[in-house]
């Protein structure tokens, strides 16, 4: 298969929330903290940073662009935009169409409030495995664990914690890893501090030691091979306990946990780890399935760039006044310079340009391939919805209001 290395490490996410849990702030973070990767050296590495940070909020790029790519762990990472409103609940189930996995933000206060049930209803539909953030954990009247009851009760989820705050509102200190049974310590909240990795202080040993025990026996539950190593009371490989971790996550059995406080800079790299750890690369997810328009049969497409070119328009945006086609590539590769089908309109279109949209540059490349979110200038015809193809090998993908993958990993 053409690009599997590649694929392994691409994942396409959403951040969704109910208005004003922090979403915002989380991504902006998450923006800052995969931007300076590229930067570490730099003089004044912050303040640049922060510069465009500024910047690109006011022309509203960062917040409003459709799909963001951005790095972690040698991994890409494709952040789709998802409409925090719930009018805006087509636009949301468009965005949960072209994503594979999403970050669902919770306030450690208000908890799971109506918005962010309803996505998460939405998101169940589509059969997307998540992780949830219980964000501002420095509130007055932060309180993790009634989260994770909420999530339960109104959610019907399986929540489980990966990391267990250590301390809350004015104490909140950092987290407690989970896998690695250390405490990780954000020294100082500046925007870009890293943590530092401790070991687990006298006060949490009780809590962490319960939280694991709980992590263990969830994980025990759904792999065998850990049961066995878990009732022999035998020492088990952090790299097993993920592994088994990451089929319950993508198989919507379970749903990682992660606490912090996205304000102030504290606990959103483990969250980003866990994209690369636990959400699904493209070739985790089923292929994409559409018609033929010739002869109506139903055909199924890979994630491969040597297959035949499917991709999904789910969004247009003017830019600068020209028009801006974001797309989902599913299968084969997209040229820029070359014609394409539209297969729901029956005409030709041709690629003009070809952009990866990065939270402070955009990025030409002669393609787009398998697996990638672009924005693309030059199809005059596009609207939302439409499938592009090849002529000679049309696929008409499905209608964006009845698909529902079932997500399988093996
Ligand atoms: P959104 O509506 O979900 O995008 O939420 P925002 O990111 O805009 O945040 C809403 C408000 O909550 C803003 O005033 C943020 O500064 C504040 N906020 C976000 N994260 C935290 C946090 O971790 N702690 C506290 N105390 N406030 C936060």
């Amino acid at each position: 298969m053409a690009g599997e290395g590649r694929l392994r490490k691409t994942r396409n996410f959403g951040v969704v929330a109910h208005i004003d849990a922090g979403k915002t702030t989380f991504t902006e973070r998450v923006l800052y903290y995969t931007g300076r990767t590229h930067k570490i050296g730099e003089v004044h590495e912050g303040t640049a940073v922060m510069d465009w940070m500024a910047e690109e909020q006011e022309r509203g790029i960062t917040i409003t662009s459709a799909a963001t790519t951005c790095e972690w762990q040698g991994h890409t990472l494709n952040i789709i935009d998802t409409p925090g409103h719930v009018d805006f609940t087509i636009e949301v189930e468009r965005s949960l169409r072209v994503l594979d996995g999403v970050i669902a933000v919770f306030c450690a206060v208000g908890g799971v409030e109506p918005q962010s049930e309803t996505v998460w209803h939405q998101a169940d539909r589509y059969r997307v495995p998540k992780i949830a953030f219980i964000n501002k954990m420095d509130r007055i009247g932060a309180d993790f664990k009634a989260v994770l009851v909420q999530m339960k009760e109104r959610l019907g989820a399986n929540p489980l914690p990966l990391t267990i705050p250590w301390g809350a509102e004015d104490n909140f200190r950092g987290v407690i890893d989970l896998i690695s049974m250390e405490a990780l310590v954000w020294e100082d909240e500046e925007l870009g501090a890293t943590y530092v990795r401790q070991p687990i202080p006298e006060e949490m040993a009780e809590d962490a030691a319960q939280a694991r025990e709980a992590l263990l026996e969830a994980v025990a539950e759904i792999d065998d091979a850990i049961m066995e190593l878990y009732l022999g009371e035998e020492e088990i490989p952090s790299k097993d306990i993920k592994a088994a971790i990451r089929k319950a996550c993508c198989g919507l059995k379970l749903v990682p946990v992660f606490a912090g406080s996205a304000l102030r800079n504290k606990g959103v790299q483990p969250v980003l780890d866990a994209v690369v750890d636990y959400l699904p690369s493209p070739l985790d997810v089923p292929p994409v399935e559409g018609t033929d328009p010739g002869n109506g049969e139903l055909e199924r497409r890979q994630a491969d760039d040597g297959a035949p070119l499917s991709a999904l328009a789910f969004k247009v945006q003017m830019d600068q006044g020209r028009k801006l086609v974001y797309v989902r590539v599913y299968s084969g590769t997209l040229k820029a310079g070359a014609e394409v089908y539209n297969v729901a309109k029956g005409v030709n279109e041709k690629v003009a340009r070809i952009l990866r949209m990065h939270a402070n540059k955009r990025e030409r490349l002669d393609a787009a391939k398998a697996g990638e979110i672009v924005g693309v200038m030059g199809l005059k015809n596009t609207s939302t919805g439409d499938t592009l193809a090849t002529k000679d090998r049309p696929i008409m993908l499905e209608p964006i209001d009845t698909y529902e993958p079932v997500i399988s990993v093996a």
